[in-house]
């Protein structure tokens, strides 16, 4: 039996494609979602992966939601926390709504969702956390104070969390996409998107099966050495 790995906001977009690339691995997989369960349901049937709704932004809903995941499948020896959305707006006109839900679902959510398993994977000595961070936590980009502030987040709170589990046989890494085709980004207009795509020297947008390629080259036992760093995917847009 492969090892189990939880893909939070695993059953669309960039997530879907993790959970799926993991599946093919050889890992049980869980997916959560928050309430779309349309979509989930439509994974579920495609995939064979079993699907778990609960808040990530709510600390006591991932306490019940892990322990539903790890009842069912077993101890979760990979996170891989993607849960995110995004609520852009300038600064001047962001209200405070749009901050505090871009930060707890896309930062307090890897605080709430890793607490609950970073005891298994000290206790097992093996474990692996990866986080979806983004290349705006790379980067400014107007209209995503919020946004940059929680991805460049995730990637200071994957730096300690190295530290702490260096010595425990856990990894922690971050991933830096740019610009993904995902819903994600159906709010953004055409002549942005062609703004965006120029910026890209491969031109054109990733797709979210070259995150999950990634996701799955870091959940490896192999990928041991690997530890407190920032992957950028982002087809030379950020070349650092
Ligand atoms: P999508 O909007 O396509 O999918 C988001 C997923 O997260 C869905 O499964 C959704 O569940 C779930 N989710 C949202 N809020 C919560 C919550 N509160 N609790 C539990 N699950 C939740 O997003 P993407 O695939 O585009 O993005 C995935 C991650 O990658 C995000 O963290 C995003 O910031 C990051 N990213 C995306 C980029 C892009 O260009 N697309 C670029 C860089 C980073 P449900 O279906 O129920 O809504």
């Amino acid at each position: 039996m492969g090892r189990v790995a939880l893909v939070t906001g695993g059953t669309r977009g960039i997530g879907a494609a993790c959970s799926k690339a993991l599946k093919d691995a050889g890992y049980n997989v869980a997916a959560s979602y928050a309430g779309n369960d349309e979509a989930a349901n439509a994974f579920k049937k495609e995939t064979g992966i079993a699907v778990f709704k609960w808040d990530v932004g709510d600390y006591a809903a991932c306490e019940k939601g892990v322990a539903a995941v790890e009842a069912e499948l077993g101890p979760i020896e990979v996170l891989v926390n993607n849960a995110g959305i995004s609520r852009d707006a300038m600064l001047n006109k962001m209200t405070p709504e749009q901050w505090s839900e871009v930060m707890r679902t896309n930062l307090d959510s890897v605080f709430n969702v890793t607490r609950q398993v970073i005891n298994g994977m000290r206790d097992r000595k093996f474990g692996r956390i990866i986080s979806i961070s983004s290349i705006n936590g790379q980067q400014g980009m107007l209209g995503l104070s919020n946004y940059c502030a929680a991805k460049a987040g995730m990637i200071g709170f994957t730096r300690a969390v190295a530290l702490e589990g260096a010595r425990k046989g856990i990894t922690a890494n971050a991933i830096a996409p740019g610009y993904v085709a995902t819903e994600l980004l159906s709010g953004v207009s055409e002549k942005v998107m062609e703004a965006i795509v120029g910026q890209i020297p491969v031109g054109r947008l990733g797709e979210a099966e070259e995150v999950a390629r990634c996701v799955v080259f870091l959940a490896a036992d192999e990928a041991a050495w690997i530890t407190g760093s920032t992957i950028s995917i982002n087809g030379g847009q950020l070349a650092d």
